[in-house]
């Protein structure tokens, strides 16, 4: 076995060279499915997972804009339009400097088993550039994605790829791209998701990932008996995704503890509460400011410049800031500190060092494809409403969510769940979207 996933992974190292994050996106997926391919005999000698890791179609194009001081700015820009088995493309779009083409191939081909697992019918796909958002005025921000539309618009369509936000790409970028896209198509579509709620939007989008990923915590601790309530939590990142894990998290009882940004991270012994969030609600979402300015507010809260707050003790820990920010150090330390879920809001956040320590130990370890699924499936629903030209309630919503990730959760013990009763959430993940895509790949025939 072990020999049959080295050359398929020689293979697709020999055609992705310096690729790193994308080949280990692959790796991490080669270890379950290929075993799985073998023993069935309806995927055996098709090709389907040599076929998976090809993206259908790679967009890059150049992105010219102006600055506040009139220089002229040149970033670059990526779709990665990776399978569209199930349903059209879809998958965010992230704006860091770190973007390349070896990131976006990863997150798009992480989408695709994602999508699938949300058993809504939508492909994978991801985009971005390497522009950096920080700093910058909202003019230049408008103007950039203004730039960045005016080449992405002829690729993208609400039947054919709806993008939406991921790192650096909220609700005030997914409104400057809607608008040029609306303006060069002269159409009113659900082409993004993301969006107000006066143009389109669904009612808890925004908390979606976030909310979704706690929900699928209080799942896998259900397995245990066990609820999230007077669980210590530390949370990684300030986000979207973080703000929003933090929010369900105490409104279900838990205590959270630590937040982040690539600064540092802040440490709130005593745990935050309604008013704590929202000002880091209005720091990050209003200010644009940095996570350290909350202790100048709350000073028995302490910041660790430059350090993640994988070292702070808590029962689980839910990274949800960027991949590999867990790595084989970090994930020896949780295990010793008593942390035993560890639930990740981010895409890859564990390196698979600590991937196999998680494993090893028998915890409750949940892969982003799993947990943080809510977020486009979300996206799904608000595709649905805007396809019905309907819009469904909070409630409504929330209880759809809900109801996803707890699937999502059935189709891991489905697919994952050990002889001895352990169940391997990674197995679980990837083998559930693997069959879904897969099946879909052996009925259209080679295309
Ligand atoms: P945001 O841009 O809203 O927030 C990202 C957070 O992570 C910020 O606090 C940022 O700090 C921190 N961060 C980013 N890069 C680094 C880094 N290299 N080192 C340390 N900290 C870093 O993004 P989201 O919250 O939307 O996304 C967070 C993660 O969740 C990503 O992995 C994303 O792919 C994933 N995700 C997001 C979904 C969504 O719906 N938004 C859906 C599913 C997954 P700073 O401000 O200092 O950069």
């Amino acid at each position: 076995m072990e020999s049959q996933i080295k050359e398929f992974m020689d293979l697709v190292k020999k055609r992705n060279p310096h690729e790193p994050e994308f080949l280990q996106a692959i790796e991490e997926v080669a270890e379950t499915v290929v075993p799985f391919i073998l023993s069935n005999e309806i995927y055996n000698g098709k090709q389907i997972l040599t076929r998976m890791v090809e993206p259908e179609r790679v967009l890059m194009f150049r992105v010219p804009w102006i600055d506040d001081a009139g220089k002229i700015i040149v970033n670059r820009g990526f779709r990665i339009e990776m399978n569209s088995a199930i349903g059209p493309y879809k998958g965010g779009l992230r704006f860091h400097p770190t973007v390349n083409l070896s990131i976006l191939k990863f997150l798009a081909f992480e989408q695709v088993f994602k999508n699938a697992l949300t058993t809504l019918p939508m492909g994978g796909a991801k985009g971005g550039s390497d522009f950096d958002p920080k700093g910058k005025s909202d003019v230049e921000i408008m103007r950039f994605c203004q730039s960045f539309m005016s080449e992405l618009f002829r690729h993208i369509g609400p039947n054919t790829d709806v993008p939406a936000g991921d790192i650096g790409v909220g609700g005030r970028e997914i409104g400057y791209l809607f608008g040029m896209y609306k303006k060069l198509r002269n159409e009113f579509t659900g082409v993004l998701t993301g969006k107000g709620m006066s143009w389109g939007g669904s009612l808890i989008r925004p908390e979606a990932t976030g909310y979704g990923t706690v929900y699928f915590a209080q799942n896998m601790l259900e397995t245990k008996g066990e609820v999230i309530k007077g669980k210590t939590i530390a949370i990684s990142g300030s986000g979207n995704v973080a703000q929003y894990a933090c929010e369900k998290a105490l409104q279900l009882g838990a205590k959270v503890v630590t937040l982040s940004d690539s600064s540092g991270f802040i440490y709130d012994k005593e745990g935050f509460d309604t008013d704590k969030l929202a000002f880091i609600f209005d720091l990050k979402n209003n200010k644009r400011g940095r996570i350290n300015e909350y202790v100048k507010k709350y000073p028995n809260a302490s910041f660790f410049a430059g350090e993640k707050p994988w070292g702070i003790k808590c029962e689980i820990a839910m990274p949800c800031a960027t991949q590999n920010e867990v790595n084989k150090e970090d994930a020896k330390t949780l295990l010793k500190n008593g942390c035993y879920v560890i639930c990740e809001g981010a895409n890859m956040p564990s390196t698979p060092e600590a991937v196999h320590i998680f494993l090893n130990a028998k915890i409750l370890y949940a892969p982003g494809k799993a947990s943080n699924a809510g977020g486009v499936a979300t996206s799904g629903l608000e595709m649905s409403q805007n396809s019905l030209r309907i819009v469904w309630t909070r409630d409504e919503v929330d209880s759809k969510l809900k109801k996803i990730m707890s699937d999502i959760h059935n189709s891991c013990i489905k697919f994952g769940k050990q002889d001895d009763g352990y169940i391997d959430y990674v197995k679980g993940a990837n083998i559930a979207g693997f069959v879904k895509v897969a099946d879909a790949m052996l009925a259209q025939g080679v295309v």
